[in-house]
Formats: C-alpha cells, sequence, structure tokens
C-alpha cells in the first residue's frame, strides 16, 4: 500500500456526530450512484459505499435512523439495493440466530492457522496488507479473497473466516462466517462463488488483473456439506420493563446507543459503559484501537454513566449502586458474554435480574429469516412500515 492508503486509518471516526456527518454527506453525494458502483472497489477512500458497517455492527448507529436519513435526501425507488444490502445484514444474523450449530461448528472447527503470507498473487497480498492495516476491505474484495483462500490457495473457510475475524472492524459472527461460507458453496449447496481475473480487471478498474493465477474452475467438496436444521426459535416476549428507580442499562458492543432506544420507554435508568479489553485478545491492534476510541468518546459524551471493564467490576458497581434489574443489549449467536447462565445465576444470587433486550428491528425481522434471503425480501416492505421508517402513504 501506498503513503496515501494510510490514511485509510482516519476513515472510521470514533464519534457518533461525524459518523452521522459523513454519512450525510455520502447521502447528498454518493448515494444515488450506490446500485451502479457499488461493486467497483476503487481503493481507499471507498467513497462509492457507506462505511458504516462498524457502526451498524455495533449499533453506534442504528438502521432505522441510517435509512431515515437517507430518505430525506433520496427517493425510496432510489434506495432499493440500499435497503437491502442493510437487510442482508439483518438477515445473516436472523438466520443464525435460528440454527446455532452453525457457528458451534465454525468455531470448534478451527484449527489454529490463519496467517496467509505473500503468495504473489498482486491483489490478493494487497487485500491481506489493506485488511490489517485498516481493519476493513470492500464487500467485492472479500468476495475475493475468500474464494481465492480456499480454491486457489486450498485453504479451509474456517481459517480464513478467522483471519477476519481477527482483523475486521466490523467484525460479525453472522455476516462473517455466514459470508464464507456462502462463498464455499455453503449456504446453497454446491453453489460456489468464483473469483475470476476478468471480473477483479473490470471492478477495480484495471488496478489488479490476476489473469491465469488463480483457479477458475474449482470444484465443491461434497464431503464439506452438513445440512443444519433450524434448532432454536426466537422469543418474542417483550420485556416488561416497568417504571422503577433501580434499574440501571448496559451499553456494550453489542448496542452502544440502547441508552437511547430505551428512553421511550419512559423509564429512570442509571447508565453504565462496558467494554473488556482482554475481550477476545487475538483482535488486531487496529480494531482495539477502534474500539478503545469509541469507548473513550462514549465515556466523555455520557459522563454520568458509570464504566467498567470486567463482570466482576460491574457486579460490585450494580450492588454499590443497589440496583435490582440490569438491562443488556440483547445477544445473538456468536455475541454471548453476559447471557450466559453463570453470570445470570451470580446476578440472581444477589437479588439482580438480569433482562436482554432485543430491538423491534430484530424482533419483527428474525422470523423471516429462516429461509433463503429471495423470500426474506418479500418482507422488506412490510418491515419498513413497522418500524416506522415509512408510513403507509409513503
Ligand atoms: C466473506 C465475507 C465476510 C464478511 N464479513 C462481514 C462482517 O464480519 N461484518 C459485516 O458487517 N459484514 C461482513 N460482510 C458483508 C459486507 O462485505 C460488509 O457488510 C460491507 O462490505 C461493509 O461495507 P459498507 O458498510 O461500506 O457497505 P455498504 O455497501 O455501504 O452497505 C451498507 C450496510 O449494509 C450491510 N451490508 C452490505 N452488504 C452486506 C452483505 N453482503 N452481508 C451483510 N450485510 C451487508 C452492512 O451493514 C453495511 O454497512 C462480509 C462479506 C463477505 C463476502
Amino acid at each position: 500500500m501506498d503513503d496515501a492508503d494510510y490514511e485509510a486509518h482516519e476513515q472510521f471516526p470514533y464519534k457518533r456526530e461525524k459518523v452521522l456527518a459523513n454519512f450525510n454527506t455520502f447521502c447528498s453525494e454518493h448515494l444515488s450512484l450506490y446500485p451502479k458502483y457499488r461493486n467497483f472497489n476503487l481503493g481507499h477512500p471507498h467513497e462509492n459505499v457507506s462505511k458504516l458497517s462498524p457502526y451498524l455492527r455495533r449499533r453506534l448507529v442504528s438502521e432505522k435512523e441510517v435509512l431515515q436519513i437517507a430518505l430525506k435526501k433520496n427517493s425510496l425507488s432510489s434506495l432499493e439495493k440500499f435497503i437491502q444490502e442493510i437487510f442482508w445484514g439483518t438477515y445473516w444474523r436472523g438466520w443464525l440466530e435460528m440454527r446455532p450449530d452453525v457457528y458451534k461448528d465454525y468455531f470448534n472447527g478451527y484449527d489454529g492457522s490463519n496467517l496467509p503470507g505473500k503468495t504473489g498473487i498482486r491483489c490478493f497480498d494487497y487485500w491481506t496488507e489493506e485488511l490489517i492495516e485498516t481493519g476493513y476491505l470492500h464487500n467485492h474484495a472479500r468476495m475475493w479473497y475468500a474464494s481465492i483462500w480456499i480454491f486457489t490457495l486450498g485453504k479451509s473457510w474456517i481459517s480464513g473466516a478467522n483471519f477476519f475475524k481477527d482483523h475486521l472492524v466490523d467484525w460479525c459472527p453472522a455476516s462473517n462466517t455466514l459470508g464464507w461460507r456462502w462463498v464455499a458453496g455453503l449456504q446453497t449447496r454446491g453453489k460456489i462463488y468464483i473469483a475470476k481475473a476478468d471480473n477483479i480487471r473490470l471492478f477495480t478498474n484495471d488496478k489488479f488483473f490476476p489473469k491465469g493465477q488463480l483457479n477458475e474452475s474449482p470444484f465443491f467438496t461434497d464431503d464439506l456439506w452438513k445440512t443444519y436444521e433450524r434448532s432454536s426459535e426466537i422469543s418474542f416476549a417483550k420485556s416488561n420493563i416497568s417504571t422503577r428507580e433501580d434499574t440501571a442499562v448496559i451499553i456494550n458492543k453489542n448496542d452502544l446507543t440502547l441508552n437511547h432506544y430505551i428512553s421511550k420507554e419512559k423509564i429512570n435508568f442509571k447508565g453504565c459503559i462496558f467494554h473488556d479489553p482482554e475481550y477476545q485478545p487475538s483482535k488486531s491492534v487496529f480494531v482495539n484501537k477502534f474500539e478503545s476510541g469509541i469507548i473513550e468518546n462514549l465515556c466523555l459524551d455520557l459522563p454520568s454513566f458509570a464504566f467498567c471493564q470486567s463482570k466482576k467490576s460491574l457486579i460490585n458497581w450494580a450492588k454499590s449502586e443497589k440496583l435490582r434489574r440490569l438491562i443488556f443489549p440483547y445477544e445473538t449467536v456468536g455475541n454471548k458474554y453476559f447471557m450466559k447462565s453463570d453470570f445470570i445465576n451470580e446476578l440472581r444470587s444477589r437479588n439482580i435480574e438480569a433482562i436482554f433486550y432485543m430491538r423491534d428491528w430484530d424482533k419483527f425481522a428474525f422470523p423471516f429469516a429462516n429461509k433463503g434471503f429471495f423470500s426474506f425480501k418479500n418482507n422488506i416492505s412490510d418491515l419498513l412500515l413497522k418500524n416506522g421508517v415509512l408510513k403507509t402513504n409513503q
């Protein structure tokens, strides 16, 4: 990567206001061209895509507010593709939520090796460096990269997914695991994604052309196929949050604006920002820096909130504040941290109830993620209405 590329560190600001300001600019200047240009990977600063994923993943901004902003400056019909992409993330989370064994098998199947090293394939080596240094890859680069990893270099999709897990600043257990499985032909049996030199040349505007370097006629190994039945139901019970004084909302990487969202419940609550710096120690330097930056800014923005870095310190704080109920963001598959029986029981033994709050966005959409995206997609208009993004007459 050249010097200009190093500025890529600036492409992910830490402050919510700055993220929203950048997105407003994107809506005015680029969003109308998104359907035409989103597949072009033109390198830093990746102006043809929103770069919202690190924030949506942590809900520093929400899907609903992003779409509301987009709709102020663009017509609904021009946003169809962008809306669908936002819902891809929702769909993957809902799909995995109903099939936790898929994630379990991925997690347990990791064999410990994942560094790609230099391969001599210029585009691949470039993207390795880009990912390590900036925490980000354009969607098309992720698809090509995963395909080359599996079918040209002959490495396992699990080791590739794990490499992404440590380095992506937007790492999401669902989008990443299922994105790799999709490329490997494991989402739709045998339907593999093949990276082709001509396609890379076209969509990188001639920057790369790995002619003769890629395996462009790979075979799907059927032994890798495993059928997963839907094994888990999603609970739709609405959390009962009535007015009581002894409640706290704990915001963490699963939902950094749950406090704004809960405000509509009109209850009094104390707040706590939670960040365990030792969780997932294999995370890259870049991702660690990004997470610390976001948390430090939140601490400045929310001076009345406590700040805890371990379960023990959280429990001590809850005791000292005489809290009886802690509201955590709901933890989907691959994100379990607090939502574990030993922790919940420990709170219970101290007369503290734990509530895991699922936003309406997920609650309404997840049940439709039971089949393929094609059938899920048919529900998008209704979901936009139900979530109040659209009014009936729009
Ligand atoms: C192998 C592989 C691994 C991936 N791993 C992740 C991951 O860990 N985390 C992650 O958020 N996305 C992942 N994706 C999906 C996609 O590449 C990123 O969401 C997208 O590149 C983020 O950039 P953006 O915000 O500029 O996207 P935009 O094109 O601006 O899209 C807007 C938003 O829509 C959602 N979105 C767009 N495309 C997809 C998609 N294909 N799948 C799911 N959601 C999508 C994201 O929330 C994104 O922020 C992966 C894709 C592949 C092929």
